[in-house]
Parts: C-alpha cells; structure tokens; sequence
C-alpha cells in the first residue's frame, strides 16, 4: 500500500515518582494521543520546540520505548504488539540517525567495526560480503574505503553524521528516522549532509521521518510536515501549504520567529510570547491556551477537536464548525 507506517492515539506517559517511597506523583504526557501516517517514499517533517516530545515520538515508533497506549503499524504489521524476536526483525527495515554523532559512535571502534555491526547483530552475509558493504556504503555518503581503518575522533562533525547515515543504510532500511540530524553541524556542513540525505533516499527508494526544532531546516527536506506541541499534534500539511497557509496560532507564531535572511522581505518578528508550560503541569484545555494570541474562552477548558481543512490537519477551535 501506499502508506508505510500509521500511527494511531499513540501516548506516552512517564510517571514523576517522589517521597519517601517513590510513590507516584502524578505524570508527564509526553506524547499525548499523536496519529498521523507517513507514505511510502516520502519525507514526513515533525518539529516543534524541545520539551514537545518529537524525539519520544520518535523512539516510539520504534518501540525503543514503551508506549503507554495507541499503535504504530509497519507495513500492515502492529510494532506495537511484536514479540521480541518479530521486533528484531523488523528493525532491520527501520533504523535511526542521532543529532549527535559523537555520542552515537563507539570511540573505540573504528569505522569498519561500527559499520559492520549492524550487519552482524541481524546476521547478514559473511565477513567478506561484509567489508564490501561498508566500503559500498562509505562511498554512498562520501567517504571512501581509505577511511574504514579510522576511528570516529579522527573525522568533523559532518564526516561524523555520514559515518552515522552510513551505519543506518547498512542493514538496506525501508524507513530512516532522523531525530536533529544536523542541528549539532554548521550550517554550511547542515546543506551539504541534507543534500546527501536526499541523494540517497533516491538511490536507495527510503522513507524518512525528519525531526528537527528548525523550520527552515525542515522546510528543505520534508514533503509533509506535522507540527508538536506538549506532547501534541497541533497541525500537518503539505510542506509549502504548511508554510505558506499555516493554520494553527502555535504554527504561525513559530514561523514568524524564523529569522529572516533578507532584509527586504521585511517580514515581522514576532517571538511567541511567554515559556513552554511544564508537561507534568501542561495548560488545561487547548495546551498553547497560555501563549495563543487568539485564545478564546472555550480554549481554557476543551481539548480542541481534530480538523480536516482542505486536507490540511489543524487542531484548534478556531476552525470548529
Ligand atoms: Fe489558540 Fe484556542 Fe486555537 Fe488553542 S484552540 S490555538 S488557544 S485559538
Ligand atoms: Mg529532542
């Protein structure tokens, strides 16, 4: 089918425990009844600010974490309910890339260990097939055979995140999730590994899920784009509807805070006022009602329901009715 993964009411609660006996305290919703689905071949943007559970989102998916409620579905097949060895399995066809590189590569390992890896924890080929692989996937993103013998201290930053691409591709994914890919990178290196990732998700017919807190960022890769806030899913639209017709308050408040390179566009600045409410204490009714500009009495005390507008996912009252 069409859709490669779908994701219903999916929740994430963790509890806060204290006192004398660790007694449960009550709870952060970090990831607070999400759907969405992601299509085949397509890259699926999720951003909003830290703190609104993109990256629990993320690890969710793929069961890296528990969820507390709701499914995410893999190719007809519910992750959420896999045994051990079926979860195994299927990691092979989802693999993710971390923001940070340094922390993701084993120091003492060198490339050609790092990169084989995967391939032995699935059982894949032999040794010779092996070395091929990591010397076919060290030229996909860049980087060549001559490198295989090198530790991850010994490469940039950027290098670094294309060992890491490099590792994710080992194993032939269908999907790749990338949580802050190139947030910890200039941005001139930023462009360039983007570049790299969409090069590759040609050759290679993946399926990305690409989270990042920036926008612009985002906007360069993503064909759809969801937007979070605490723990929720506020908007989702086509890339350019998103950013050309936002919907949701949260959204236009964060796209007007994108500084603008052009000084001729004189577009304005608006910083969305006041800080992210706690998640273990988030606002009652509409979660953005403490920083929303347009908030409405009806938004203090209901959950706004989901809506449909031109195909475009807004929850909000704005557009009820
Ligand atoms: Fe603002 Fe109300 Fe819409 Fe929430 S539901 S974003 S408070 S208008
Ligand atoms: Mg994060």
């Amino acid at each position: 089918s069409e859709i490669l993964l779908e994701v219903n009411g999916l929740k994430k609660y963790f509890p806060i425990s204290g006192g004398f006996f660790g007694r449960k305290q009550g709870e952060i919703k970090a990831v607070d009844d999400v759907s969405f689905f992601v299509k085949r071949g397509e890259t699926l943007g999720i951003v909003g600010e830290s703190g609104c559970g993109k990256s629990t989102t993320g690890r969710l998916l793929m069961r890296l974490i528990e969820a507390s409620d709701g499914s995410v579905i893999f190719e007809d097949q519910a992750i959420t309910k896999m045994s051990k060895p079926e979860l195994r399995k299927i990691r092979r066809d989802i693999q993710m890339v971390f923001q940070d590189p340094y922390a993701s590569l084993n120091p003492r390992h060198s490339v050609e260990k790092i990169l084989e890896e995967p391939l032995i924890v699935h059982g894949i080929g032999n040794k010779e097939e092996r070395k091929r692989r990591v010397k076919e996937m060290l030229e996909v993103v860049g980087l060549s055979s001559y490198h295989a013998k090198r530790y991850p201290h010994q490469f940039s930053g950027g290098q670094r995140q294309r060992i890491g691409i490099a590792r994710a591709l080992m194993t032939k994914p269908k999907l790749i999730i990338a949580d802050e890919p190139v947030s910890a990178l200039d941005v001139s290196i930023q462009a360039q590994v983007l570049n790299l990732m969409k090069d590759i998700q040609k050759e290679f017919q993946l399926t990305y899920i690409f989270i990042a807190h920036d926008l612009g960022v985002v906007r360069q890769i993503s064909d759809r784009v969801g937007v979070m806030y605490l723990g929720r899913l506020v908007e989702l639209a086509d890339s350019e509807e998103l950013y050309e017709n936002p919907l949701h308050p949260y959204t236009k408040a964060l796209l007007s805070a994108v500084p603008v390179p052009d000084p001729d566009l004189k577009k304005e600045t608006v910083l969305i006022a006041g800080d992210i409410p706690s998640p273990a204490n988030p606002p009652s009714g509409c979660a953005f009602h403490t920083r929303c500009s347009e908030r409405m009495d009806i938004c203090k005390t209901t959950r706004p329901a989901d809506h449909i507008v031109n195909g475009h996912y807004v929850s909000c009252h704005l557009y009820n009715g």
